[in-house]
């Protein structure tokens, strides 16, 4: 608890101290391994794609999925993205890794598609310094070329940030990827401070509301008027609206009655491995009349 240390830091003196030094220390150490295993973990394979199906809250069928990356140490476990992909960042390595997540998750969505027979597409997120990578656009064709997925089956999520980063520049590289026929989506939205004026400005064609957003409290305004009056401001605008982290069965309704299109949530699925996605997909198939159930 950050105001219990606080009282140490001030009354503890030297040994205290030393305490946060050893803390430091033992993290800087984390990290210092994490990026040195990070820049072998591509060439020893040890990264895995991950997929989190995503909900037409009308009908409840699966639409697609969001592509969420996985990193298995072999000393040191699954580390999570919110830890590796800052270093990656940092050090120079993300583009080299978010080329290899864009190739994987075209082949193995087509791959999906053609065996189970229907339609799916699948959603990958990118950061701002894949943005600035002058090489983006043409991995992005390599990729949709050699898997043979369709470009409309394939979007590319951004944050606001990484947006707003370089205006100019990201509004040049989304024409050109709109161009070739992708799908664009504002990624964490209403977590930046940003307004909406910039959303004039990017061919974005879907708006993902952030977990946070979504079940926050509200003073005045109900949540539900709240987020009914941003989707209707998202429809107005043609943009589609997709809610993150549905964890529970009242905000699923909340958002059903706010007309929001799509969902994500632990209530429907967490990310899984391509594997148990296609056997989740396949039982989803299956016609309730079929199911052996009753
Ligand atoms: P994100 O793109 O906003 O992804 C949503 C995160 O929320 C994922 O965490 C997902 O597992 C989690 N989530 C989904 N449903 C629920 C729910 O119902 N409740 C809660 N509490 N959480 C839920 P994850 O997989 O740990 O990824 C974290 C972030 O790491 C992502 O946030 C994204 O910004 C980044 N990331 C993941 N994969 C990649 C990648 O391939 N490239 C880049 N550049 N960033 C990635
Ligand atoms: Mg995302
Ligand atoms: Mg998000
Ligand atoms: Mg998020």
């Amino acid at each position: 608890n950050a105001d219990t240390a606080m009282y140490r830091a001030k009354t503890g003196g030297r040994n205290n101290f030393q305490f946060f030094e050893a803390e430091m220390t033992a993290e800087a150490k984390r990290r210092m391994a994490l990026e040195h295993s990070l820049r072998r973990a591509l060439e020893r394979n040890e990264f895995e794609v991950h997929y989190q199906p995503r909900v037409d809250l009308k009908s409840l069928r699966v639409v697609g999925m969001e592509a969420l990356l996985r990193w298995n140490h072999p000393q040191m476990g699954w580390i999570p993205p919110s830890e590796f992909i800052p270093i990656a960042e940092d050090k120079g390595m993300i583009n080299a890794i978010g080329q290899w997540v864009m190739a994987q998750a075209c082949r193995q969505t087509q791959a999906l598609m053609d065996r189970l027979g229907r339609a799916l597409s699948v959603s990958v997120n990118l950061s701002a310094h894949q943005l600035r990578d002058p090489a983006l656009v043409g991995s992005v064709r390599a990729a949709l070329s050699e898997s043979g997925l369709p470009p409309s089956a394939l979007e590319l999520e951004l944050t606001e940030t990484a947006l707003i980063e370089d205006v100019d520049h990201s509004v040049n590289v989304l024409r050109t990827l709109k161009q070739a026929g992708l799908m664009l989506s504002v990624d964490d939205f209403g977590t930046g401070y940003s307004g909406l004026s910039y959303l004039k400005r990017f061919p974005v064609d879907i708006l993902k509301l952030d977990r946070s957003f979504v079940y926050q409290r509200t003073e005045g305004v109900s949540s539900f008027e709240f987020i009914k009056a941003l989707v209707d401001m998202a429809h107005a605008l043609k943009l589609s609206v997709v809610a993150e982290g549905i964890e529970t069965p009242d905000i699923l309704t909340l958002l059903t009655d706010a007309s929001c299109d799509h969902g994500q949530g632990y209530l429907f699925a967490r990310p899984m491995p391509l594997a148990r996605l296609e056997q989740f997909l396949e039982e989803e198939n299956v016609p309730a009349s079929e199911s052996g159930g009753a």
